[in-house]
Protein backbone atom coordinates (compact mmCIF):
# COMPACT_ATOMS: atom_id res chain seq x y z
CA UNK A 1 0.00 0.00 0.00
CA UNK A 2 1.20 3.64 -0.70
CA UNK A 3 1.32 6.35 1.65
CA UNK A 4 -0.09 9.45 0.59
CA UNK A 5 2.21 12.17 0.80
CA UNK A 6 -0.50 14.13 3.22
CA UNK A 7 -2.85 12.53 5.54
CA UNK A 8 -5.47 14.30 7.75
CA UNK A 9 -7.20 12.58 10.07
CA UNK A 10 -10.61 13.20 11.98
CA UNK A 11 -9.09 16.64 12.33
CA UNK A 12 -11.07 19.14 14.43
CA UNK A 13 -11.31 22.68 15.73
CA UNK A 14 -13.44 23.72 18.31
CA UNK A 15 -13.18 27.60 19.41
CA UNK A 16 -14.72 28.76 22.27
CA UNK A 17 -17.35 31.08 22.03
CA UNK A 18 -18.70 33.93 24.04
CA UNK A 19 -20.34 33.33 27.01
CA UNK A 20 -22.25 34.46 29.95
CA UNK A 21 -20.04 33.25 33.24
CA UNK A 22 -23.32 31.29 34.91
CA UNK A 23 -23.48 29.47 31.19
CA UNK A 24 -21.78 25.94 30.40
CA UNK A 25 -18.79 27.44 28.35
CA UNK A 26 -19.92 26.38 24.99
CA UNK A 27 -17.66 26.08 21.55
CA UNK A 28 -17.65 26.31 17.91
CA UNK A 29 -16.94 23.36 16.01
CA UNK A 30 -15.39 24.69 12.86
CA UNK A 31 -13.89 21.79 11.98
CA UNK A 32 -15.35 18.71 12.52
CA UNK A 33 -13.52 15.02 11.54
CA UNK A 34 -12.13 15.93 8.24
CA UNK A 35 -9.92 13.68 6.81
CA UNK A 36 -8.61 13.26 3.21
CA UNK A 37 -5.26 11.90 1.66
CA UNK A 38 -3.06 14.07 -0.76
CA UNK A 39 -0.63 12.13 -3.42
CA UNK A 40 1.96 13.82 -5.07
CA UNK A 41 1.11 16.05 -7.66
CA UNK A 42 -2.18 15.99 -6.93
CA UNK A 43 -4.88 19.01 -7.32
CA UNK A 44 -8.07 18.16 -4.01
CA UNK A 45 -10.34 21.29 -4.49
CA UNK A 46 -12.49 21.76 -1.28
CA UNK A 47 -15.41 23.84 -1.88
CA UNK A 48 -18.07 25.17 0.21
CA UNK A 49 -20.33 28.70 1.56
CA UNK A 50 -18.28 30.85 3.42
CA UNK A 51 -18.27 29.57 6.86
CA UNK A 52 -17.99 26.02 6.10
CA UNK A 53 -14.63 25.62 7.64
CA UNK A 54 -12.24 25.04 4.54
CA UNK A 55 -10.36 27.73 5.72
CA UNK A 56 -9.68 26.95 8.65
CA UNK A 57 -8.88 23.20 7.63
CA UNK A 58 -6.17 24.49 5.51
CA UNK A 59 -4.73 26.98 8.30
CA UNK A 60 -4.82 23.82 11.35
CA UNK A 61 -2.63 21.51 8.79
CA UNK A 62 -0.80 23.99 8.61
CA UNK A 63 -0.75 24.95 12.31
CA UNK A 64 -0.86 28.33 11.93
CA UNK A 65 -4.22 27.31 13.84
CA UNK A 66 -3.07 24.72 16.26
CA UNK A 67 -6.06 21.75 15.23
CA UNK A 68 -7.84 20.47 18.81
CA UNK A 69 -7.63 17.29 17.68
CA UNK A 70 -6.16 14.69 14.82
CA UNK A 71 -3.75 13.67 12.85
CA UNK A 72 -1.81 15.62 10.30
CA UNK A 73 0.84 13.06 8.34
CA UNK A 74 2.98 14.64 6.30
CA UNK A 75 5.61 11.45 4.78
CA UNK A 76 3.30 9.30 7.22
CA UNK A 77 4.38 11.18 9.94
CA UNK A 78 2.52 13.22 12.90
CA UNK A 79 3.17 16.74 12.32
CA UNK A 80 0.74 18.24 14.86
CA UNK A 81 2.97 16.77 17.69
CA UNK A 82 5.93 18.62 15.82
CA UNK A 83 7.58 21.63 18.22
CA UNK A 84 7.78 24.95 16.94
CA UNK A 85 10.93 24.52 15.78
CA UNK A 86 10.44 20.77 13.88
CA UNK A 87 7.18 22.51 12.55
CA UNK A 88 9.63 25.32 10.63
CA UNK A 89 11.63 22.77 9.49
CA UNK A 90 8.46 21.30 7.74
CA UNK A 91 6.98 24.62 6.06
CA UNK A 92 9.77 24.12 4.16
CA UNK A 93 7.99 21.89 2.15
CA UNK A 94 4.28 22.91 2.86
CA UNK A 95 3.77 26.45 2.21
CA UNK A 96 0.41 29.00 1.99
CA UNK A 97 -0.84 31.02 -0.71
CA UNK A 98 -3.50 33.71 0.67
CA UNK A 99 -6.27 35.20 -0.85
CA UNK A 100 -4.91 38.57 -0.60
CA UNK A 101 -1.42 38.78 -0.65
CA UNK A 102 -0.58 42.36 0.52
CA UNK A 103 -2.19 41.59 4.08
CA UNK A 104 0.71 38.47 4.01
CA UNK A 105 3.49 41.36 2.77
CA UNK A 106 5.02 43.86 4.41
CA UNK A 107 4.53 47.22 2.27
CA UNK A 108 7.66 48.83 3.07
CA UNK A 109 9.59 45.70 1.53
CA UNK A 110 10.54 45.30 -2.13
CA UNK A 111 9.16 42.05 -3.93
CA UNK A 112 13.56 41.33 -3.41
CA UNK A 113 13.35 41.80 -0.32
CA UNK A 114 9.71 39.59 0.63
CA UNK A 115 11.00 36.74 -1.36
CA UNK A 116 14.70 36.91 0.25
CA UNK A 117 12.56 36.73 3.86
CA UNK A 118 12.05 33.04 3.66
CA UNK A 119 15.34 32.11 2.02
CA UNK A 120 17.27 33.75 5.24
CA UNK A 121 14.43 32.19 7.48
CA UNK A 122 15.61 28.70 6.09
CA UNK A 123 19.12 29.45 6.38
CA UNK A 124 19.63 28.86 2.36
CA UNK A 125 23.20 29.25 1.42
CA UNK A 126 23.70 33.63 0.70
CA UNK A 127 25.53 31.98 -2.59
CA UNK A 128 22.26 30.42 -3.61
CA UNK A 129 19.71 33.32 -3.44
CA UNK A 130 20.59 34.85 -6.86
CA UNK A 131 19.74 32.19 -8.57
CA UNK A 132 16.67 30.95 -6.31
CA UNK A 133 15.27 34.62 -7.01
CA UNK A 134 15.88 34.74 -11.08
CA UNK A 135 14.57 31.22 -11.62
CA UNK A 136 11.47 31.72 -9.14
CA UNK A 137 10.95 35.03 -11.13
CA UNK A 138 11.14 33.26 -14.83
CA UNK A 139 8.55 30.67 -13.08
CA UNK A 140 5.86 32.80 -12.13
CA UNK A 141 6.19 34.62 -15.25
CA UNK A 142 7.71 37.98 -13.72
CA UNK A 143 11.09 39.41 -14.95
CA UNK A 144 13.86 40.52 -12.48
CA UNK A 145 13.09 44.13 -13.23
CA UNK A 146 9.97 43.39 -10.72
CA UNK A 147 11.91 42.29 -7.62
CA UNK A 148 12.95 46.10 -7.27
CA UNK A 149 9.32 46.87 -6.69
CA UNK A 150 6.96 47.58 -4.25
CA UNK A 151 4.13 45.61 -3.96
CA UNK A 152 2.13 48.53 -4.18
CA UNK A 153 3.43 49.04 -7.51
CA UNK A 154 2.25 45.47 -9.06
CA UNK A 155 -0.89 44.91 -10.59
CA UNK A 156 -3.29 42.38 -8.23
CA UNK A 157 -2.27 39.59 -10.58
CA UNK A 158 1.61 40.33 -10.52
CA UNK A 159 1.26 40.63 -6.64
CA UNK A 160 -0.54 37.07 -6.45
CA UNK A 161 2.41 35.97 -8.47
CA UNK A 162 5.00 37.37 -6.13
CA UNK A 163 2.43 35.31 -3.42
CA UNK A 164 3.21 32.03 -5.47
CA UNK A 165 6.90 32.99 -5.91
CA UNK A 166 7.58 33.35 -2.00
CA UNK A 167 5.50 30.26 -1.54
CA UNK A 168 7.30 28.06 -4.26
CA UNK A 169 10.70 29.46 -3.61
CA UNK A 170 12.08 27.35 -1.25
CA UNK A 171 10.40 24.09 -3.48
CA UNK A 172 7.86 22.99 -1.43
CA UNK A 173 6.17 19.70 -1.91
CA UNK A 174 2.85 21.09 -0.92
CA UNK A 175 0.92 24.56 -1.29
CA UNK A 176 -2.09 24.72 0.29
CA UNK A 177 -4.07 27.70 -1.57
CA UNK A 178 -6.54 29.68 -0.04
CA UNK A 179 -8.79 31.32 -2.36
CA UNK A 180 -5.79 32.27 -4.36
CA UNK A 181 -8.26 34.05 -7.39
CA UNK A 182 -11.04 35.17 -5.69
CA UNK A 183 -9.90 38.43 -5.87
CA UNK A 184 -9.02 38.83 -9.70
CA UNK A 185 -10.60 39.41 -12.48
CA UNK A 186 -11.99 36.58 -14.85
CA UNK A 187 -9.31 36.92 -17.24
CA UNK A 188 -6.53 37.10 -14.35
CA UNK A 189 -8.21 34.17 -12.98
CA UNK A 190 -7.48 32.15 -15.64
CA UNK A 191 -3.99 32.82 -15.82
CA UNK A 192 -3.09 32.52 -12.72
CA UNK A 193 -5.00 28.99 -12.80
CA UNK A 194 -3.17 28.15 -15.82
CA UNK A 195 0.18 29.26 -13.82
CA UNK A 196 -0.85 27.14 -11.16
CA UNK A 197 -1.07 23.91 -13.23
CA UNK A 198 2.27 24.68 -15.20
CA UNK A 199 4.23 24.84 -11.87
CA UNK A 200 2.72 21.65 -10.71
CA UNK A 201 3.89 20.14 -13.96
CA UNK A 202 7.53 21.87 -13.58
CA UNK A 203 8.06 21.55 -9.73
CA UNK A 204 6.26 18.45 -8.99
CA UNK A 205 3.47 19.80 -6.46
CA UNK A 206 0.38 19.24 -5.16
CA UNK A 207 -1.95 20.99 -4.57
CA UNK A 208 -4.91 21.94 -1.45
CA UNK A 209 -7.01 24.34 -3.07
CA UNK A 210 -9.74 26.14 -0.96
CA UNK A 211 -12.31 27.92 -3.22
CA UNK A 212 -16.00 28.96 -2.83
CA UNK A 213 -16.11 28.88 -6.61
CA UNK A 214 -16.88 25.45 -7.78
CA UNK A 215 -16.17 26.86 -11.83
CA UNK A 216 -12.93 27.89 -10.45
CA UNK A 217 -11.99 24.14 -8.77
CA UNK A 218 -13.52 22.28 -12.33
CA UNK A 219 -10.86 23.79 -13.73
CA UNK A 220 -8.09 22.96 -11.40
CA UNK A 221 -8.34 19.69 -9.00
CA UNK A 222 -8.29 16.27 -9.66
CA UNK A 223 -10.42 15.15 -6.71
CA UNK A 224 -12.71 17.75 -5.10
CA UNK A 225 -13.86 17.84 -1.59
CA UNK A 226 -17.57 19.49 -0.57
CA UNK A 227 -17.86 20.49 3.39
CA UNK A 228 -20.96 21.55 4.74
CA UNK A 229 -20.47 23.19 8.49
CA UNK A 230 -17.40 21.92 9.39
CA UNK A 231 -17.57 18.63 7.69
CA UNK A 232 -16.88 16.74 4.68
CA UNK A 233 -20.48 15.30 2.81
CA UNK A 234 -18.62 14.64 0.01
CA UNK A 235 -15.25 13.82 -1.55
CA UNK A 236 -15.05 12.46 -5.21
CA UNK A 237 -12.95 12.86 -8.20
CA UNK A 238 -13.74 15.78 -10.23
CA UNK A 239 -15.32 13.80 -12.93
CA UNK A 240 -17.62 12.12 -10.57
CA UNK A 241 -18.21 15.04 -8.73
CA UNK A 242 -19.62 16.66 -11.62
CA UNK A 243 -21.07 14.37 -13.94
CA UNK A 244 -23.05 12.32 -11.34
CA UNK A 245 -23.26 14.28 -7.59
CA UNK A 246 -24.65 12.48 -5.34
CA UNK A 247 -25.13 14.44 -1.86
CA UNK A 248 -27.98 16.90 -2.20
CA UNK A 249 -25.81 20.01 -0.90
CA UNK A 250 -22.99 19.07 -4.11
CA UNK A 251 -26.56 18.90 -6.41
CA UNK A 252 -27.44 22.30 -5.18
CA UNK A 253 -24.45 23.96 -5.33
CA UNK A 254 -23.77 22.88 -8.91
CA UNK A 255 -27.05 23.70 -9.84
CA UNK A 256 -25.94 27.51 -9.23
CA UNK A 257 -23.04 27.38 -12.00
CA UNK A 258 -24.62 29.42 -14.48
CA UNK A 259 -24.66 27.11 -18.00
CA UNK A 260 -22.32 27.23 -20.53
CA UNK A 261 -23.91 25.47 -23.14
CA UNK A 262 -27.50 26.65 -23.82
CA UNK A 263 -29.14 24.01 -24.95
CA UNK A 264 -28.17 22.17 -21.19
CA UNK A 265 -30.66 21.33 -19.23
CA UNK A 266 -30.02 22.27 -15.91
CA UNK A 267 -32.84 22.37 -12.83
CA UNK A 268 -32.09 24.89 -10.22
CA UNK A 269 -32.12 23.41 -6.67
CA UNK A 270 -33.29 26.57 -4.54
CA UNK A 271 -31.73 25.68 -0.72
CA UNK A 272 -34.31 26.74 1.99
CA UNK A 273 -33.17 29.36 4.46
CA UNK A 274 -29.50 30.52 5.40
CA UNK A 275 -26.39 28.59 6.55
CA UNK A 276 -27.10 27.60 10.12
CA UNK A 277 -24.98 29.40 13.18
CA UNK A 278 -21.67 26.53 13.80
CA UNK A 279 -22.17 27.28 17.31
CA UNK A 280 -25.94 25.97 17.25
CA UNK A 281 -25.38 23.62 14.57
CA UNK A 282 -28.98 21.55 13.72
CA UNK A 283 -29.22 17.90 15.09
CA UNK A 284 -28.55 14.59 12.90
CA UNK A 285 -27.59 15.41 9.54
CA UNK A 286 -26.71 19.12 9.86
CA UNK A 287 -27.86 19.58 6.70
CA UNK A 288 -31.46 18.81 7.23
CA UNK A 289 -32.89 22.08 7.66
CA UNK A 290 -32.09 23.03 4.19
CA UNK A 291 -32.19 19.65 2.12
CA UNK A 292 -34.95 19.16 0.43
CA UNK A 293 -34.76 15.29 0.68
CA UNK A 294 -34.67 15.59 4.34
CA UNK A 295 -36.48 12.24 6.10
CA UNK A 296 -37.59 11.99 9.90
CA UNK A 297 -34.03 10.14 9.95
CA UNK A 298 -32.32 13.31 8.76
CA UNK A 299 -33.20 15.08 12.00
CA UNK A 300 -31.70 12.60 14.56
CA UNK A 301 -29.17 10.31 12.85
CA UNK A 302 -25.66 11.78 11.81
CA UNK A 303 -24.90 10.18 8.69
CA UNK A 304 -21.23 9.03 8.63
CA UNK A 305 -19.34 9.58 5.77
CA UNK A 306 -19.49 6.12 3.59
CA UNK A 307 -17.70 4.67 0.63
CA UNK A 308 -20.35 4.74 -2.14
CA UNK A 309 -19.87 3.97 -6.06
CA UNK A 310 -15.75 4.83 -5.86
CA UNK A 311 -16.19 8.01 -3.66
CA UNK A 312 -17.27 9.42 -0.15
CA UNK A 313 -20.42 10.36 0.97
CA UNK A 314 -22.11 11.95 3.92
CA UNK A 315 -26.43 10.82 3.36
CA UNK A 316 -28.94 8.67 4.86
CA UNK A 317 -30.28 8.55 0.82
CA UNK A 318 -27.01 7.05 -0.75
FE1 LIG B 1 -30.66 15.44 3.01
FE2 LIG B 1 -31.05 13.53 4.82
FE3 LIG B 1 -29.13 13.28 3.03
FE4 LIG B 1 -28.90 15.04 4.99
S1 LIG B 1 -28.98 12.82 5.21
S2 LIG B 1 -28.44 15.37 2.88
S3 LIG B 1 -31.00 15.73 5.17
S4 LIG B 1 -31.34 13.35 2.62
Amino acid sequence: MTTALLEVKNLEKKFAAKSVWFQKKQYVHAVNGVSLALDEKETIGIVGESGCGKSTTGRCILRLIEPTSGEVLFQGKDITTLSKREMNEIRKDIQMVFQDPMASMNPKLKVREILSEPLIAHKIPRLEHEQLLSETMRLVGLSEEHLSRFPHELSGGQRQRIGIARAIILRPKIVVLDEPVSALDVSVQSQILNLLQDLQDELGLSYLFISHDLGVVEHIAHTVGVMYLGEMVEIASKEQLFEQPLHPYTKALLSAIPKTDPDEVKERIILKGELPSPSNPPTGCKFHPRCIFAMDICKTAKPDLRQVEGRQVACHLV
